[in-house]
């Protein structure tokens, strides 16, 4: 767990999974689930995780019709079940119909937009693809017709009965009857407003509208008039007699104990540190090249470009090295490769003597609650591309590094929508870049374009805030003011990259 604490607690109203719990709580359950497959170095998790704990809060009472759960594929014991469940890039949703039995069986959920609203509407449209196996805590949500209505009373137990008169596209009728599905002595059924015939017997005319009908045959109009979820609810919750049932009992599973980062590692801001661009390199080939069933293709060529490109340019120890041209000469004549044939091969490749690349990242100068990988990545990148200004016999020639790290990023990157802007962003100027010096400026400033971006967002360490970099006390001449306006001396930043993304400023503290 160096990755740090992941994004939920065991006080969400929300499953919080590992390895061990995830297929024994949602296989072969009598409880839908939607679970979400995040990593907690994903900037775009972060920002997602307090919507996905407010729809948790919101839908809460939907249990154990519906269930939500989460799952930290960033942790390392977790990295096999998230591949089991094809998960390749983050966060992914997954809806499980009850009664699911395989990893297959999860269907990846579509909401138009990130907000409560489209998630739990996409949730009830998932809940009504059941066909046979209905989840048995669910009632029904299909709209109740004449026929079912004459008769209701007999064949169903309750002293209540809302009826909700609706437009097709409404969920309000849906919604209430899940939020009221742990009440008892009530039940509700959306009508919708082309049934005409029920709409003009009950003199409906405006949409949504309530009618309340009680056992004793008497029947009133329910006193709200908007499309509002908590106020039907609310009066609905208060009516005589109508009480939470002790039906439901969540799923009572172990507590995951939470994962303590390590010590913390007192750093030197001027200095890189061996230990995270090795565990950037790992962590890219170990974790991220392992999610997919396959390598073919572009992606596959992706994957051997940025190998050797490691193999010309990482100034890594003489083990890892050795380890990556290992690799780099198996992978070369591939056309494709298979996950086993890749775990293999990294399992391998530790053959020649002297060759070996560690099992587990260690951070140190990327240390901290939401960082790791992301930071190890734009680390490693600044780091080839002054190195591939420093060793090119022919430094204005066209870059190899920066479209090694577009491929990277677009065929392998977890945090798909980091991916995309990164794309939008090469896509837009990468091709102006014409030598090793204006890779090494091209990369600076769209890191800090992302930095600006970013700044005071959730995704910031309050640690390390999301400057424009370098600051003052690093590269003092950096920054110079011209009538009054801060500008970048890009001569001096260049000098500033080649020494600070040198050889001699890395230093091998903190390697296992
Ligand atoms: P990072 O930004 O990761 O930086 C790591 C270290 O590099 C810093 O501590 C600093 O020492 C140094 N540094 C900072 N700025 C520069 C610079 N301009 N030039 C050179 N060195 C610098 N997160 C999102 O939420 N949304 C996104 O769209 C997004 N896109 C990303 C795209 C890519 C390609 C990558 C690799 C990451 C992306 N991230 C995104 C993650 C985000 O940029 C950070 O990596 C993450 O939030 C961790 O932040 P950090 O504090 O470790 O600093």
């Amino acid at each position: 767990g160096a990755l740090g604490v992941g994004l939920y607690t065991p006080d969400d109203p929300l499953v919080v999974f590992s390895a061990d719990t995830l297929e024994r709580s949602i296989f072969n359950s009598s409880s839908a689930w939607v679970v979400e497959f995040y990593a907690s170095w994903c900037g775009h998790c972060i920002h997602f995780a307090p919507t996905w704990k407010a729809l948790a809060n919101d839908i809460q009472d939907w249990r154990p019709a519906v269930t939500l759960g989460v799952l930290d594929c960033a942790e390392a014991s977790n990295q096999k079940i998230c591949s089991d469940f094809g998960i390749t890039g983050y966060p992914t949703l997954k809806f499980f119909k009850a009664f699911s039995t395989k990893p297959e069986d999860g269907v990846r959920l579509h909401h138009k937009a990130d907000d409560i609203r489209s998630l739990t509407e996409s949730i009830i449209t998932s809940i009504e693809s059941h066909r046979d196996l209905w989840p048995p805590a669910c009632p029904p949500l299909e709209p109740i017709s004449a026929a079912e209505l004459h008769d209701f009373f007999h064949t169903n137990n309750v002293t209540y009965l809302a009826l909700i008169f609706e437009k097709e596209d409404s969920f309000l009728g849906r919604e209430v009857t899940l939020d009221m599905l742990q009440f008892e002595n009530i039940a509700v059924r959306r009508v919708l407003k082309s049934n005409e015939e029920l709409a003009r017997s009950f003199n409906i005319t405006t949409f949504p509208s309530g009618v309340l009908l009680v056992k004793n045959g008497s029947c009133s109009s329910i006193p709200v008039h908007v499309d509002s979820r908590p106020l039907y609810t609310d009066f609905l919750k208060k009516l005589p007699g109508v009480v939470r049932g002790d039906t439901f009992t969540p799923t009572v599973l172990p507590p995951v104990p939470p994962t303590t980062p390590g010590p913390w590692k007192v750093i030197d801001r001027r200095k890189l540190y061996m230990a995270d661009v090795e565990s950037a390199v790992l962590y890219t080939l170990r974790r991220e090249a392992t999610r997919y069933d396959f390598l073919e293709k572009e992606q596959l060529s992706a994957m051997k470009q940025y190998v050797a490109v490691l193999v010309k340019y990482f100034p890594g120890r003489l083990p890892i090295m050795n380890y990556l041209r290992n690799l780099d000469f198996w992978l070369r004549p591939k056309t494709n490769v298979s996950k086993s044939e890749w775990e293999e091969a990294l399992r391998n490749k530790n053959e020649l003597p002297n060759a070996w690349l560690p099992e587990n990242p260690t951070w140190v100068a990327c240390q901290g609650s939401k960082r790791g990988f992301p930071c190890g990545l734009w680390t490693l990148f600044h780091l080839l591309t002054v190195q591939e200004a420093l060793l090119s016999p022919q430094p204005h020639t066209p870059p190899e590094v920066l479209p090694t790290m577009r491929g990277y990023v677009h065929y392998f990157f977890g945090c798909r929508q980091c991916a995309d802007h990164f794309e939008a962003m090469a896509a837009e100027s990468m091709n102006k870049v014409r030598n090793k010096d204006g890779s090494i400026l091209w990369l600076w400033s769209r890191h800090n374009r992302v930095n600006a971006r970013l700044a005071g967002t959730a995704s910031e360490d309050p640690k390390f805030p999301k400057i424009q970099w370098p600051p003052k006390d690093l590269c003092w001449s950096c920054q110079i003011t011209i009538n009054g306006r801060l500008m970048w001396d890009e001569r001096a930043i260049l000098r500033f990259f080649k020494s600070h993304f040198s050889r001699g400023n890395i230093y091998l503290d903190f390697l296992k």
